[in-house]
């Protein structure tokens, strides 16, 4: 845009200020001679100039450009039509410039509704009734004041009184419609929109002004009403130049605020019907009223509609679409409900449960049987509740309870049936599937008494009873530091394993009849730069939470395969054992890399021992087993881990085959004094001897417990009792000096009974 068009606005408002100006200097009470001429073309240039300066502005005007374009034909033609009135009608009172005076309106309505429209966030039809009843009360206060005063002051033919009257009031309804039109914007106007209001006004005063003048026939060319025009239509005209670039859409008031003005609107009309019963009011004013009042009541109706659907939304806004249960929102608004009832010397417990093996059903059953496990569960979850207690989904496979009115012995009591009713096999997807769960309790008064300390202490209890696996975890005060650690460490994780940090030591697995080392598990460990060593239980959790297991896994076996090969070039004919997590045995990829790791570093499938727990198959049985049959297929031994706690089901034992058991090591604790477990050790060893597998009693840690596991017919352990997990060079240093000592071979040997079949030979290759 050139300069000088940037310097329109200007220029009118100049031009505006010098008319004004000179016509109150030089204006005589006849207004005739050459002021009259004066005014004449002054007056229409002003005139001429305001309509083609709003034209330069909708032109620079971006997104409103329709509306005040519009504004600028309607000041154009308005300015056409006072030349042909004043040049070939002499400013008659009624002539055929009306018409072309009237066209202005229909564009400026038009103009109006468009630049409202363009700031409505939102076109409800309660906000545009909103408007429809602030206009229409408006106008009918107008019909019942306003318009008998001008009806009363007006003279001259029945034609003429109704056109000049038609002015005014045109006016006034364009001033109502523009008020119609910011009911969806909240009633408030942007600066553009306030200076076009004021524009409006101004000229309803200057209709009003030449139709009492004219009709007291004091009208003259120079005198007030043209003063009034000229501002009005200036200020019209500039009103589109303040027009913003970009309106931000409005948000509409509040239900409440936002009612004001109709509300004032619909008592006004109501006062204006009361009225009307006592003293004569206007036939147009009375309808207007009735109007007012009939759209007032349409609102009404809509307010209740538009209050039901926010009701709704609120409600909404606080449920789980999934399982219809209060979300995180809601609950938390519970917590802090029941956190009020402390005062009356109440007391309440905050449970947090977290699904364990939750992902594993999502990824091989898929979202939807996710989904369904999740509303399956949400169901058992209030079952098991009172009435008087909430529960809740937080997300994922997060839920929180509150138990009102319990203290903390009774509520992690409680905890205990929650976590046991959840583990009842589910039907998914025509499967009965099991999922555990982890809770951490805390309760109000005893840990906080407050909404953001009790839900912060139950996430670190349950934290740790995921960590410990115990289940169910009631938060302890001394758990807080060790909850800033886990915090550090979870950032940590990830860049362990770009850093080479988890590293891998080696437990030697003995052959008590031989007294040989037979083979090694490898076990994690993460090699912290400012920690030093943390075991597995200081970081799986977290590394399970990162979604790392399966890399973990993949770390651990190049690792290990590498040192079989380092072995086997060393002439050291151990197994090494690979410890495989959960969602590895659904990862189809598994077998294959292990293949191709063992092809690249040249050892035999058979020296890889593959130690899987129980819960691996629980998630998906049927792809696990595939993975396992393939692994095995390929050479690989697999070993089935922490056998006899857990998901233990013996069908697993019937339908798979495996080369090796791991007895857990809290059923081997303190056996020689427990008798229950001796019989159950001896199971096992039968169990084992029967299915032709070997047995592994893991967790030996004193000479008589070792004695006494061989005494029942085991043969192979690993423990403390002989040797620690060791980096693999302590771990050749270890076996050399064991080679020259008999501390590995049992003062006993095996009943004969119970020797494991295959006779003297081990299945495990032993060095010579
Ligand atoms: P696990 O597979 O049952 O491994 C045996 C655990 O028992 C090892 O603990 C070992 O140090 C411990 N242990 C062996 N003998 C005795 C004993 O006489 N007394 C006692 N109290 N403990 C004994 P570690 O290394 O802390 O590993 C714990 C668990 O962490 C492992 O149990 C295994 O489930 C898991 N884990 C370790 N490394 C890996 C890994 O690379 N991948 C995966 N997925 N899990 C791993
Ligand atoms: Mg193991
Ligand atoms: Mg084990």
């Amino acid at each position: 845009m050139s300069e000088l068009a940037r310097l329109a606005p200007l220029f009118l408002v100049v031009a505006t200020a010098l008319y004004v100006t000179c016509m109150l200097a030089i204006q005589r009470p006849d207004g005739g001679g050459e002021v009259a001429w004066l005014d004449l073309w002054f007056h229409n240039g002003v005139r001429v100039a305001a309509g083609v300066v709003a034209l330069i502005g909708a032109s620079r005007s971006g997104f409103d450009r329709p509306g005040w374009w519009v504004v600028g034909s309607a000041l154009s033609v308005n300015a056409v039509a006072n030349i042909v009135w004043v040049q070939l009608f002499d400013s008659a009172a009624l002539s055929l410039a009306d018409p072309l005076f009237l066209a202005y309106y229909p564009q400026m309505y038009v103009a109006v509704i468009i630049l409202a429209r363009r700031r409505a966030a939102s076109r409800g039809a309660g906000q545009w009734l909103d408007g429809a009843v602030a206009g229409l009360g408006v106008a009918a206060v107008v019909a019942a004041f306003v318009f008998p005063t001008l009806l009363s002051g007006a003279s001259g033919s029945a034609l003429a009184i109704a056109v000049n009257i038609s002015y005014p009031l045109a006016d006034l309804l364009l001033v109502a419609v523009l008020l119609a039109g910011l009911a969806p914007v909240g009633w408030r106007p942007d600066r553009a929109l306030a200076v076009l209001i004021g524009g409006l006004l101004v000229t309803t005063v200057a209709d009003v002004a030449y139709l009492l003048q004219s009709a007291a026939e004091t009208y003259t060319a120079g005198s007030l009403a043209n003063h009034f025009w000229i501002m009005g239509y200036v200020i019209t005209a500039l009103a589109g130049w303040l027009s913003p670039r970009q309106v931000q859409p409005r948000a509409a008031l509040s239900l409440g605020s936002g009612l004001l003005l109709p509300a004032a609107s619909a008592t006004t009309a109501v006062v204006l019907l009361v009225i009307g019963t006592r003293q004569a009011v206007l036939g147009v004013a009375v309808a207007l009223a009735a109007l007012t009042l009939s759209a007032a009541g349409l609102r009404v109706g809509f307010a209740f509609a538009e209050l039901k659907s926010l009701t709704l939304s609120r409600l909404e806004a606080r449920t789980d679409e999934l399982t219809r249960l209060p979300n995180r929102r809601a609950f938390l608004e519970l917590v802090e409900r029941s956190v009020e009832t402390l005062r009356d010397g109440r007391t309440f417990s905050v449970l947090l449960i977290d699904l364990d093996g939750f992902k594993e059903v999502n990824d091989t059953l898929g979202h939807h049987a996710g989904d369904s496990l999740l509303a399956a569960l949400a169901g058992v979850l209030q079952d098991h509740l009172r009435s008087t207690d909430h529960v809740a989904r937080l997300g994922g496979d997060e839920f929180a309870v509150i138990l009102c009115d319990t203290e903390l012995i009774e509520a992690e009591q409680r905890a205990h049936s929650l976590r046991d009713a959840l583990a009842a096999p589910v039907d998914v997807a025509s499967m009965a599937i099991s999922v555990g769960a982890s809770i951490g309790v805390s309760n109000a008064p005893d840990h906080g008494a407050d909404t953001h300390s009790l839900m912060r202490f139950a996430d670190i209890a349950m934290y740790r009873a995921k960590q410990a696996r115990s289940g169910v975890q009631v938060y302890e005060q001394l758990s807080d530091a060790s909850n800033r650690d886990r915090l550090e460490l979870a950032q940590d994780i990830r860049r362990a394993f770009a850093r080479d940090e988890i590293i891998v030591y080696y437990q030697p697995k003995i052959d008590l009849v031989a007294g040989q080392v037979v083979g090694t598990e490898a076990l994690a460990r993460w090699n912290h730069p400012t920690r030093g060593l943390l075991y597995p239980d200081a970081f799986l959790p977290l590394v399970e939470q990162a979604d790392l297991l399966q890399k973990l896994t993949r770390t651990v076996l190049n690792s290990a395969v590498r040192q079989l090969a380092d072995w086997q070039a060393d002439g050291i004919d151990w197994t090494v054992a690979v410890n495989i997590a959960p969602p590895d045995l659904l990862d189809e990829s598994l077998p294959d890399f292990v293949a191709h790791l063992l092809a690249r570093n040249h050892v035999l499938a058979s020296q890889l021992v593959l130690e899987i727990t129980e819960g691996s198959l629980v998630a998906d049985p049927i792809r696990a087993a595939r993975t396992v049959r393939r692994l095995r297929d390929a050479g690989t031994q697999i070993s089935l881990d922490d056998f006899g706690v857990g998901f233990s089901s013996l069908v697993h034992l019937r339908t798979l085959q495996f080369d090796e058991i791991k007895l857990d090591r809290t059923l081997a604790a303190d056996l020689e004094h427990d008798e229950r477990g001796r019989a159950i050790v001896g199971a096992a060893v039968g169990l084992a001897t029967a299915l032709g597998m070997r047995l592994v009693v893991e967790g030996i840690e004193t000479m008589a417990g070792r004695d006494a596991v061989a005494a029942l017919g085991a043969r192979f352990i690993q423990g403390f009792v002989y040797c620690r997990p060791l980096p693999p060079a302590d771990l050749e240093a270890w076996a050399q000096m064991l080679s020259g000592s008999q501390i590995c071979t049992v003062s006993s040997s095996p009943p004969e009974a119970t020797r494991p079949s295959g006779n003297e030979a081990s299945p495990y290759t032993v060095p010579s």
